[in-house]
């Protein structure tokens, strides 16, 4: 029986994709990337939504983590960015090298993607598909069922391992016959479109240029983006402020040995995160920041609780909440 390593996001295009060639008796392995990149925050084991998916189509997974490679590619695309900061061509081929990878480890015989020509229009047109293809070394062994009938025969399709006649013709925007097929073929639970990459969202990627404007970013500091309200304090110290009671659970666990957590001591209000340089200066600002989101923002002065993460004593210092000037001068936001 012949044997594919399958590129799936979970999203109806791989889900479609993969049942296209279970139906002709391939044995399908899913290879799924998970990243701080993904909107997805699941853990990637059996109750992941992408687990629960490969399930339904009776196929196995495996998740790799491909944060710092994404951010290593989002800070040197070889082949530029999207509209926001997704480096999708240069992403693409290092997926396909991840797929060849797990080829030679498995002995699978060729890759399947859910890719529709012309879907995309960074990635998913006929040259960058073909590049990326040729960058991964993967010449003629990458098959597209949704829209293989549009591109050259593949080695999978010339050694009759898949049937061409059985495959699709898919070309553009369009979901509606995607959505048809779903139907058709039993498939009920998917995402919407293009709520997979964190890249493509205007506000994520501005945050995240903000950032590698003022310093080289690692991991922690890009999982710090996807929540709270963010401002600059100075070029390499940041205070990030929960906004819900689940964000300020959320901003502890991504603590770092180092950071600073500050909370109003006699106010409800959220937890703050100062990253960076916990100078006097900073502190006073990320104190007044928190105490303007909180409850004794009228005050004329509020107490604040200072933990520095990995330090021996807890501090307390008053300070004025901010005024809305400073609030503005220091927000990060688009626009
Ligand atoms: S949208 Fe994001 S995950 Fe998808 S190819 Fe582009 S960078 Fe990669």
């Amino acid at each position: 029986m012949p044997e594919a390593v399958a590129l799936f996001s979970g999203g109806l295009d791989s889900q479609l994709a993969v049942k296209l060639i279970v139906d002709q008796g391939v044995a399908v392995e899913c290879l799924t990337a998970v990243s701080v990149f993904h909107q997805s925050s699941a853990e990637p084991d059996e109750d992941h939504p992408t687990a629960r998916a490969a399930r339904r189509l009776g196929v196995p997974i495996t998740f790799i983590d491909v944060s710092s490679d994404m951010l290593a590619m989002v800070k040197n695309p070889s082949h530029g960015l999207g509209s926001g900061m997704n480096p999708c061509i240069d992403c693409r081929a290092f997926l396909l090298r991840k797929a060849a990878e797990r080829m030679a480890e498995t002995g699978a015989d060729f890759v399947v993607t859910g890719e529709v020509l012309g879907q995309r229009p960074m990635s998913q047109r006929g040259q960058p598909m073909r590049q990326v293809v040729r960058e991964a070394g993967l010449e003629g062994l990458v098959l597209r069922p949704l829209c293989a009938r549009r591109l050259p025969p593949t080695i999978p399709e010339q050694r009759g391992w898949v049937d061409r006649d059985r495959l699709l013709g898919l070309e553009g925007r369009s979901r509606k016959p995607q959505i048809k097929l779903a139907a058709e073929l039993g498939i009920e639970e998917y995402p919407s479109p293009a709520g997979g990459c964190l890249l493509t969202d205007p506000g994520f990627a501005f945050r995240l240029g903000e950032l590698l404007a003022h310093r080289d970013a690692d991991v922690p500091d890009v999982a710090l983006l996807r929540l709270g309200r963010h401002f600059r304090l100075d070029d390499r110290t940041k205070a990030v402020i929960a906004r819900n009671e689940a964000e300020c659970r959320r901003l502890e666990s991504l603590a770092l040995d180092g950071d600073v957590r500050l909370e109003a001591a006699e106010f409800t209000g959220p937890v703050t995160l100062l990253r960076g340089n916990p100078y006097d200066e900073n502190l006073r600002a990320a104190a007044r920041l928190t105490a303007k989101y909180g409850k004794g923002r009228d005050e004329p002065s509020v107490a604040v609780d200072v933990t520095q993460i990995g330090a021996a004593e807890p501090g307390r210092i008053t300070v004025r909440p901010a005024d809305e000037s400073e609030v503005q001068r220091r927000m990060i936001r688009r626009g």
